[in-house]
Order: C-alpha cells, then sequence, then structure tokens
C-alpha cells in the first residue's frame, strides 16, 4: 500500500478537513458507546498540537439524505470536546455558508464538527459538486474513517480525488494490523471463525483458504457446516441454501486445510431466558436450538490456536450477548490472548467479535481489534478498499 499519512505534510495553519467513522451508537441523544470516538483522538490529537485548522467529517446512523434531528453528530461533538478536554465546535451543515463560516473562524489548533454528511443524497451518490463543495472547506484532505473505507462516497472517495489526501493514524493502524494477516503471515495462521451465517462470509472463506492452516469454526454458521455434512441442527438457526457450505468443505478438502467444525454444543428448547441449557454431543442435538460451542470443541479450539503465530478471529463462537452462551467465545478468545502474549499476532475483525472481546475483556491482549465491521470484512475478501485506493491515487 503506497499512501502518504500525517507524517509526510505539514499542517500549521492550514484547514484540514478530516473524515472519521464517528457513526456511534445514540441512546436518549447521548453517545452510548465511544469506541469509535476514542480511536479518532490520536489523529485530531496530533493535528491539534501541529496547529491544523480542523474540519470533521463524518456520517451517522442512515438518515437516507434527510435530515433526521436524532442523527445529529451535536452529541458527538460534545463527547469529543469532554475527550480532548478543549472546545469543539459544531457547525449545522457540512457544506455552503453555515460550514465555510464556521471553517474561516477556526484559529490554530481549533477544532469544528460539521453535521451528517449523510443528511445529503449527494455523499453516497458520490456526487462530485457535493465532493467539491466539501473540498472547498480545506486545504489537505485525511482520511481516517477506516470503518467506511469501502463506500465509494463523496467525503471518502469524490473528495480525496480533489485535495492533496492522507491517512490518518486509524487508517494507517488498521492497514498495518491487516497488511500483516496478507502478506507473509507467519505459520501456523489460523483463521477462528463464528457469526450468524456462511451466507455472509464465503468472499472471506474463499480468500483465507489460500492462506490458512486451519480453520475453527463457530457460531451459526457452523451449524450451516454440520447440516451440510448431514447432521441433524434441529431448530438451530442456519443457512437454508447449504451449497455455499458445501463448496467450502470441498475446497478445504482439496488444499488439506483442516476446517474445524464442533463435536459439542450447549443447546435450549429456545432463545427464552428461562430455559436451561445443556451440553450435548453434536449427534444428540435433537429438536433443540445450538447456541454456543460445547466445552469440549471449546478446549479443542483453544489449543488449535495457542500453537498459531497469526490469528484471525471474526464473528462470535455462540450467542455471546447472553450470558449462558459465552463460555464458547471466551475460551477461544483467551486462548489467542495466550498466544498473542506468546509472540502471535492477532487480529479481531467484525462488529460483533470486537463487541464481544471488549465485553469479555481480551480486547486489550490481542495485537489489533479492528474498528471496521464491513470495511475489515472487504479487506479479507481480498477486495480494494476505494477509501484506501483514492488515498493511493493521491500519492502517484
Ligand atoms: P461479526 O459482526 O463479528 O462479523 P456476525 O454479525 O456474523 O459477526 O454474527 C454475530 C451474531 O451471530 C451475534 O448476534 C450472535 O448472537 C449470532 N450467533 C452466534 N452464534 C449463534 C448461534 N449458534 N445461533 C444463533 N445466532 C448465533
Ligand atoms: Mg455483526
Amino acid at each position: 500500500m503506497r499512501f502518504r499519512t500525517l507524517r509526510d505534510v505539514d499542517v500549521s495553519g492550514k484547514r484540514v478537513i478530516v473524515r472519521e467513522d464517528l457513526n456511534v451508537p445514540l441512546a436518549d441523544g447521548h453517545v452510548a458507546d465511544d469506541t469509535r470516538i476514542r480511536a479518532a483522538l490520536e489523529t485530531l490529537r496530533f493535528l491539534r498540537k501541529q496547529g491544523g485548522r480542523i474540519a470533521v467529517l463524518s456520517h451517522l446512523g442512515r438518515p437516507d439524505g434527510k435530515i433526521v434531528p436524532r442523527l445529529s453528530l451535536a452529541p458527538v461533538a460534545r463527547d469529543l470536546a469532554a475527550l480532548l478536554g478543549t472546545t469543539v465546535e459544531f457547525a449545522a451543515d457540512c457544506v455552503g455558508p453555515l460550514a465555510h463560516e464556521a471553517v474561516s473562524g477556526l484559529g490554530d489548533g481549533d477544532i469544528v464538527i460539521l453535521e451528517n454528511v449523510r443528511f445529503h443524497p449527494e455523499e453516497e451518490r458520490n456526487d462530485p459538486d457535493f465532493a467539491r463543495a466539501l473540498a472547498s472547506l480545506g486545504e489537505l484532505y485525511v482520511d481516517d474513517a477506516f470503518g467506511t473505507a469501502h463506500r465509494a462516497h463523496a467525503s471518502t472517495e469524490g473528495i480525496a480525488h480533489l485535495l492533496p489526501s492522507v491517512a490518518g493514524f486509524l487508517m494507517q493502524r488498521e492497514l498495518d494490523a491487516l497488511a500483516a494477516l496478507t502478506t507473509n503471515p507467519r505459520r501456523p495462521f489460523v483463521c477462528a471463525i463464528g457469526g450468524a451465517k456462511v451466507k455472509d462470509k464465503v468472499g472471506v472463506f474463499t480468500q483465507l483458504l489460500q492462506r490458512v492452516s486451519a480453520f475453527v469454526v463457530g457460531g451459526g454458521m457452523a451449524n450451516t457446516f454440520l447440516a451440510a455434512q448431514g447432521i441433524d441442527v434441529g431448530r438451530s438457526l442456519r443457512d437454508d441454501d447449504l451449497e455455499p457450505a458445501r463448496g467450502i468443505l470441498q475446497d478445504a478438502q482439496r488444499r488439506s486445510v483442516p476446517l474445524h467444525l464442533p463435536s459439542d454444543a450447549v443447546v435450549a428448547p429456545s432463545f427464552n431466558d428461562d430455559e436451561a441449557p445443556q451440553t450435548v454431543p453434536i449427534a444428540d442435538v435433537g429438536t433443540q436450538m445450538i447456541l454456543d460451542i460445547g466445552p469440549r470443541t471449546a478446549d479443542a479450539y483453544a489449543a488449535v490456536l495457542r500453537d498459531a503465530k497469526t490469528i484471525v478471529f471474526n464473528g462470535p463462537m455462540g450467542v455471546y450477548e447472553k450470558p449462558a452462551y459465552r463460555n464458547g467465545t471466551r475460551v477461544v478468545g483467551e486462548a489467542i490472548a495466550e498466544a498473542t502474549r506468546h509472540g502471535a499476532t492477532s487480529v479481531v475483525g467484525g462488529g460483533d467479535a470486537a463487541a464481544a472481546a471488549h465485553m469479555l475483556g481480551f480486547a486489550e491482549a490481542m495485537t489489533h481489534v479492528s474498528t471496521g465491521g464491513g470495511a475489515t470484512l472487504e479487506f479479507l475478501e481480498g477486495r480494494t478498499l476505494p477509501g484506501v485506493a483514492a488515498l493511493e491515487a493521491s500519492a502517484t
């Protein structure tokens, strides 16, 4: 990857447009989880210290090109001000007179957040005039929005062709961490993969099958693989179409890549909390639902992971949102943490896998927990991220 970074430019006294991914969950008009705001701090602090005049762009939620007051970035500006310990201005529009007025009022090191870019339908259409209107606010563009890098929108892609453009620190950190998985990964390279459906992750399997030493598979998707092998998974979540799973199993066999599936499971008659979960061998699921990998499976997966030198963890092993079905994800996460302490490189990707890592307390022990859900998946699928491609184009 060849793009320039913040270290390659002089920002002092310059109007700098920074695209962050501040798409945080809100509850009652307050920021419910500030992980993404914190992830942006390194870049923003650096720009402040260097005397940049900082205008931050972001989207929030899916307003679909309309002004939706509950999706305003105003609460995010308040949170950011508290985290930075400084005043953060807020402008009620990201283009036009309000935006220009706010930006021209900035002194060196000052910062303004401009309103949700997706209040304008032109943003997601990557409209050239809208991109020009955004670009006219600044002299330099910093793309730090890794979580949105898989979208070719005006504020992530279009604008990068109109101004000198560099990657922010978060963008750089994410891409460096992911590059460790694609550029000569140390072996054994193990992928722990779970989550809901095979259907969502066929591309990830296809790509990683060419690289990994083994897969350990849990979550709802394991049910689909088991069903594809003729095992009765009762009323468990599984894909209707078993063909993609069959294809992956055949491909894995052809390449001699072990694809480990659960030998036991935690099951219950339904999702209801008052149903007592039970552990059963995988052949004895009956009419119940598989909601987590069983302890024997978790130990077997942990043993595979502890020997690995490179690990990618995508998708939880069970319904980690409920305490009764968290054990598999915890045991697997702790094994990855242990491997990391012994020198392995570990990357957690996927929104739910990252949330589980934070919830279960093993995030800190990982080499990297990605802030990108869709962007990380698309990277793992080997796809070009338009936001990154635009930065590369700007560097040539
Ligand atoms: P990620 O965001 O990490 O890529 P996914 O979005 O693919 O992961 O899947 C996460 C979801 O999968 C979680 O909501 C979790 O409850 C669900 N899940 C995991 N295991 C099961 C299971 N056995 N049955 C039903 N849902 C499951
Ligand atoms: Mg998810």
